[in-house]
């Protein structure tokens, strides 16, 4: 054991870099390596995927981590070859080749990682085929999508069992970021666990403020929060369209402002978050496809203009303040439109069930599946087109998919989102004397030049760089690409961000698809639950919330938090208008009348440091100083 503490540190600083564990990481790890099944529950942020990339470089055969977030499988793998880390990745996004040429690697050792996502071992043949790999760990990230009783359960997930029971001596390390002590259980249960080795940390963030401003006019309540903020800032918004919309106001109003969602490439995707990352941009305006993967430490404010319909996402994504644990706020924005806008939440995720089987038997016909067929196959399904044509409403036809996806009828997916990418066929030396045309010539030299590794592998590569290095327009460069596709000299795989729809059984009659009580009656009684979870935190205003939400999440909180704006109001309640504090204001306003730092009023003051963040936090509340960077302040 003490040997295998020494070389998990060792690999930490070889590796990545860093001279110590943060909190639990040791322990999972170091459980993983004694061969127990485990379950990680560590915040956003807390460094998950270290805990089996040690494991996976100590064991001698393959760890296989299944994923649901294709779109970040490429970073994972990307960000381990960078350090000296052989990995590869599987999903029904990738073209017959690719995926032979990620198996082969498997198959002959030649990586220590495969990611693969959970609808491949919907396969049973995928499955069969993986026993060929010599397997040491397997990893289910996002665990938490194993459970019925989580708020993101995906039926793919249940095939896990199938995979443990293929490498029966491999032992399970199932992460998430969230859950439950009910989904924890459940966890355990679903994926066959020896024993119980849980590790988790407090949900606790006792930098974070949580705090609620109610009313209708959110626009300019958020405007005043940034105003009187400094420093990094996410607004989450539940509509692609609305990111938009209070960008657009953000930046009217003077405030550095982007928005950010699902629906862009990913090329601007990639720019946005590149500038909101490097401070260019302060404020990121977006649905909550904005922040996986994305670990920026010195975001000051998340404020939430839409209440998500979980506290689990709440809790995630507020979670993205702070992490460099500096004084951060998290800020609901909330009305009564908002309580109805959760309750139709809850009527639209549940549509009723013979608009589901239509829903079926359309999207069967759109994709010319005729009754018997399809089975193992997967299909493009243009999301939009298929609304339009049948005149359906995309939040309900949407719901509907997704229910018959768990229900078990089709898998239909919108996560893919592939960037355009190729490898070079031909032979080094036959690139010579090669005879084509000078656009599709160009292209192949700039290629050749920009990027490594084409000879081995597919590589992603940009297109709107390569067109505007090249001065030529997209169209030209994607016809040129094409062009060597054809010859053979290369393999080019366009860009492509339509969802699919995977057929794990034939298409049936729609009186046959079963939608059990489990996925609809039960599922809809736990949305219920969740929502009304998700109310009585943002509407809080007896009970500090902190406490409401420790409790949602199993813990027993030791003390009131004493910063959310419940602790405040209580504070200040229980505390006479004059006390000690006034004079300490007021002479903190006074040696504010110019830029001063925390560690200027603690010094000068000769107060203990908490007292004086205490009151520089009510001053910065009332609005009468605001903050120049998250540790210097002025009067307002
Ligand atoms: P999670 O998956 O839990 O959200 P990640 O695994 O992406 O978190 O890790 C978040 C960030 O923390 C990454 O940049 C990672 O390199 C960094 N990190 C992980 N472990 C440590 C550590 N022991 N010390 C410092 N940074 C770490």
């Amino acid at each position: 054991m003490s040997d295998n503490r020494q070389l998990i540190r060792d690999l930490l600083a070889e590796y990545w870099g860093y001279d110590s564990f943060r909190p639990m990481q040791e322990e999972i790890i170091l459980s993983v390596l004694d061969g127990n099944d485990t379950l990680g529950i560590l915040p956003t942020g807390g460094g998950k995927s270290v805990t089996f990339q040690i494991p996976a470089l100590v064991m001698p055969d393959l760890t296989v981590v299944v994923t649901p977030l294709i779109s970040l499988m490429k970073d994972q793998v990307d960000n381990l070859r960078a350090i000296g880390i052989k990995a590869t990745y599987i999903h029904s996004g990738l073209t017959r080749s690719e995926h032979r040429l990620a198996f082969d690697r498997c198959r002959l050792g030649k990586v220590k990682l495969l990611y693969v996502s959970p609808e491949k071992l919907q396969s049973k043949a995928f499955v069969d085929e993986m026993k060929l790999f010599k397997v040491s760990l397997i990893v289910v990230d996002e665990a938490h999508c194993i459970s019925q009783w989580g708020y993101d359960f995906r039926p793919s997930y249940l095939r896990l069992r199938d995979l443990r029971g293929v490498f029966k001596s491999a032992p399970v390390l199932a992460l998430t970021a969230s859950a439950t002590p009910e989904v924890a259980d459940d966890i355990m249960a679903q994926l066959a666990f020896r024993g119980r080795q849980m590790f988790t940390r407090s949900f606790a963030r006792d930098n974070i403020s949580y705090l609620a401003r109610y009313g209708d006019d959110k626009f300019n309540t958020l405007l005043k929060i940034l105003n009187n903020t400094s420093g990094t800032a996410i607004v989450y918004v539940r509509s692609r369209r609305r990111t938009r919309e209070i960008a657009d106001f953000l930046v009217k109003s003077g405030i550095s402002a982007d928005y950010y969602h699902a629906g862009l490439a990913i090329e601007d995707k990639n720019e946005k978050q590149d500038r909101w990352k490097s401070g260019e941009c302060r404020v990121i305006v977006a649905t909550n496809a904005f922040g996986m993967g994305i670990d920026k430490p010195d975001v000051r404010v998340v404020v939430h203009f839409d209440l998500p319909a979980s506290l689990e996402e709440y809790y995630q994504e507020a979670g993205r303040a702070g992490r460099d644990g500096l004084p951060s706020y998290a800020v609901i924005l909330a009305s009564q439109y908002d309580k109805a806008r959760l309750s139709r939440h809850i009527t639209e995720s549940f549509p009723d069930k013979e608009y589901i089987r239509k829903v079926y038997d359309l999207a069967c016909t759109f994709l010319d599946v005729i009754e018997g067929e399809g089975y193992g196959k997967v299909y493009e399904f243009n999301f939009n087109l298929f609304c339009e044509r049948f005149e359906l409403r995309p939040v309900a036809a949407r719901s509907a998919l997704e229910l018959l996806t768990r229900a078990g009828a089709f898998e239909f997916t919108e996560e893919i989102q592939t960037q355009a990418r190729l490898m070079v066929l031909a032979k080094k030396q036959d690139l010579y004397d090669l005879r084509i045309n000078e656009d599709a010539d160009r292209v192949l030299q700039l290629v050749l030049r920009t990027y490594t590794g084409l000879f081995a592998d597919y590589v992603y590569i940009n297109e709107v760089l390569i067109s505007s290095r090249l001065q030529m327009s997209s169209q030209r460069v994607y016809e040129s690409l094409l062009l060597l596709s054809k010859m053979h000299i290369i393999h080019y795989v366009p860009r492509k961000s339509t969802p699919y729809v995977y057929f794990n059984v034939s298409r049936m009659a729609p009186k046959h698809v079963m939608i059990p009580r489990e996925i609809y009656e039960v599922q809809r009684e736990r949305l219920e639950r969740r929502v009304e979870a998700m109310k009585r935190f943002a509407f809080a205003d007896d009970r500090c919330r902190v406490r409401i939400m420790l409790e949602y999440f199993g813990e027993k909180a030791a003390a009131d938090c004493g910063s959310c704006d419940y602790c405040r109001a209580e504070k200040k309640r229980k505390s006479p208008a004059v006390t000690d504090d006034s004079l300490l204001r007021q002479s903190i306003l006074y040696m504010l009348r110019q830029p001063r730092t925390l560690d200027y009023l603690v010094t000068t003051s000769g107060e203990r440091r908490e007292r004086i963040i205490e009151i520089v936090r009510q001053l910065l509340d009332e609005n009468l100083i605001k903050s120049l960077s998250p540790s210097e302040f002025v009067k307002a």
